[in-house]
């Protein structure tokens, strides 16, 4: 199952990256080419009944499979990045998180008006990165098809933060 071949790579970090948190490392799985392979596999398989145009990956985990997964798709990747890091126009959105904001952006061209638009990221947390993400999809005039996650921290239940956009929220590890 590709649900314990991951877990058994992941690896808790404590107190990064500061004290109280337990990071969840993903970069073991990086070093397995066979694991990236069923990584891929299995997103695939799991979203073959959606139409997915294009696949937004978040910085910067989120570049990882998510460019492997629209290459094995077919569609183009849409990269979605941290402040200043985009060379065209952009659209942005700032979003709370536990201590503080963020903000992320989208190049205005990154899709065409009615794109399907899968939104892939390494771990879903509470959800604030993926739902604002959407937003920017949605204020391109693109249909969030769904999104993809490796890892789902359950217990902050981000899911429900992400039902609004698309029911269509695909995990690996539960
Ligand atoms: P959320 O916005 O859902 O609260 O947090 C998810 C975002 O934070 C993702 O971009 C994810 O990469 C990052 N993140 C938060 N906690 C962790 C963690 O423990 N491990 C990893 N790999 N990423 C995390």
């Amino acid at each position: 199952m590709i649900s314990d071949s991951l877990k058994s790579v992941i690896r808790d970090i404590k107190d990064f990256p500061k004290p109280g948190i337990i990071f969840k490392d993903v970069t073991p799985i990086f070093k397995d080419p066979d694991l990236c392979s069923k990584v891929v596999d299995a997103f695939a398989d799991r979203l073959k009944h959606l139409q997915i145009d294009a696949v937004a990956g978040i910085e910067s985990r989120g570049f990882l499979f998510g460019l492997m997964l629209a290459n094995r798709l077919g569609v183009p990747f849409i990269p979605v990045r941290k402040p200043g890091k985009l060379p065209f126009s952009i659209v942005k959105k700032s979003y709370e998180l536990e201590y503080g904001s963020a903000t992320i952006e989208i190049h205005t061209d990154a899709f065409e008006p009615g794109c399907r638009v899968l939104i892939h990221d390494d771990l879903l947390a509470t959800g604030g990165t993926a739902a604002a993400t959407a937003e920017l999809v949605t204020e391109l005039k693109g249909v969030v098809a769904g999104f993809a996650f490796v890892i789902n921290l359950e217990f902050l239940n981000g899911r429900d933060r992400l039902g609004s956009f698309s029911s269509d929220i695909i995990t690996l590890t539960d």
